[in-house]
């Protein structure tokens, strides 16, 4: 079976009737790199930034960063990353920022809504991030966006760092990328309006799947609503994918479930772009999608839509796909 799979590594991430779609990779840190071109990773379709931030008790300054962004851009020759802006706070706490303490963490000031209170670190990462920005095929997506004002305000900063950087005469890539994570049902309601301002989606339904069912991801008491595959999720991704192809925009998918064989066959049917998983998944996800044909996906997903349940939609699933 090993074998088998390693034949995918060179060929397309396509489905029997010629649809196509991009396989890439989650990735914490630049060593990452050569694990996804190993298995055939077709870019990054998320690098968390965190660990650059949890590596010592100081903040990475921007020449730090910059070289960190500049090594995975070279690494990927072209092919392209999509990098998230810091997100700090919910579960994940760093020595050298103070985060207040609050009954809900996943619920406070994380990510983007750190980054606004803390300015000088979010605009020292968008700077690092635009310098880098020339040495491939760079996409910066900002996390935890919950309302089209954020959005609007995050991309206002990176648009003046941008402009002092030219200004200085120091050269920022004009055909950047700037997208957002779907993982906050607000935004994923108003995928529409969204999406005539972004230029790409990426859903994150580890999130995404906790925050829609009210059930912390971390507490094994409420683990039975976590539910990735129940038809209110899928609802959510079918509007997001449907808001983004009616703008021209692509939607990707960098949460647990796009790694998942039992998703795929959905997301292909829902008409995801791309799936951004742990590189040790492509291989066998690349096996499962050139084994199936889209119009028939296309039906499965209308059915699974309209469950009830989130077991009526595993079942489903595996009439249409022997796995
Ligand atoms: C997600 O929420 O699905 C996601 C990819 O981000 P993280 O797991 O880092 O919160
Ligand atoms: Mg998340």
């Amino acid at each position: 079976y090993k074998e088998e799979l390693k034949k995918m590594k060179n060929e397309k991430s396509v489905t029997l009737d010629d649809h196509h779609v991009e396989l890439v990779a989650n990735i914490g840190s630049p060593k990452d790199i050569q694990g996804v071109i190993d298995n055939g990773g077709e870019g990054v379709g998320l690098f968390r930034t965190e660990f650059l931030y949890m590596e010592s008790a100081q903040l990475p300054t921007e020449e730090e960063q910059f070289n960190v962004y500049k090594e995975v851009l070279e690494g990927l020759e072209g092919k392209p990353a999509v990098v998230r802006t810091l997100d700090i706070g919910g579960d994940k706490e760093i020595e050298a920022i103070d985060l207040p303490k609050e009954m809900n963490p996943f619920l406070g000031v994380r990510a983007v809504r750190l980054c606004f209170q803390r300015e000088d670190i979010f605009r020292v990462q968008l700077r690092a991030l635009l310098r880098a920005s020339v040495y491939g095929d760079l996409r910066i997506m900002f996390p935890m966006i919950a309302t089209l004002d954020e959005f609007r305000k995050a991309k206002g900063i990176l648009m003046e760092e941008k402009e002092k950087l030219v200004n200085e005469g120091i050269a920022v890539s004009d055909t950047l990328q700037v997208g957002i994570m779907i993982e906050i049902p607000a935004a994923a309601v108003l995928a529409d309006q969204f999406a005539k301002e972004v230029d790409f989606f990426s859903i994150g339904t580890n999130d995404l799947v906790q925050y829609t069912f009210a059930a912390d991801r971390m507490s094994s008491g409420v683990s039975y609503l976590y539910q990735p595959f129940h038809p209110s999720i899928l609802r959510l991704v079918k509007h997001v994918i449907d808001s983004a192809h009616a703008e021209g925009k692509w939607t990707g998918m960098c949460g647990e479930m796009a790694g998942e064989a039992i998703a795929a066959p959905l997301l292909i049917g829902l008409g995801l772009d791309e799936f951004s998983m742990s590189a040790t998944s492509i291989l066998s996800q690349r096996k499962l999608i050139r084994s199936m044909k889209k119009s028939e996906m296309n039906e499965l997903a209308a059915k699974a839509i309209n469950c009830s349940t989130m077991e009526e939609v595993v079942a489903l699933v595996k009439e249409y796909i022997e796995m």
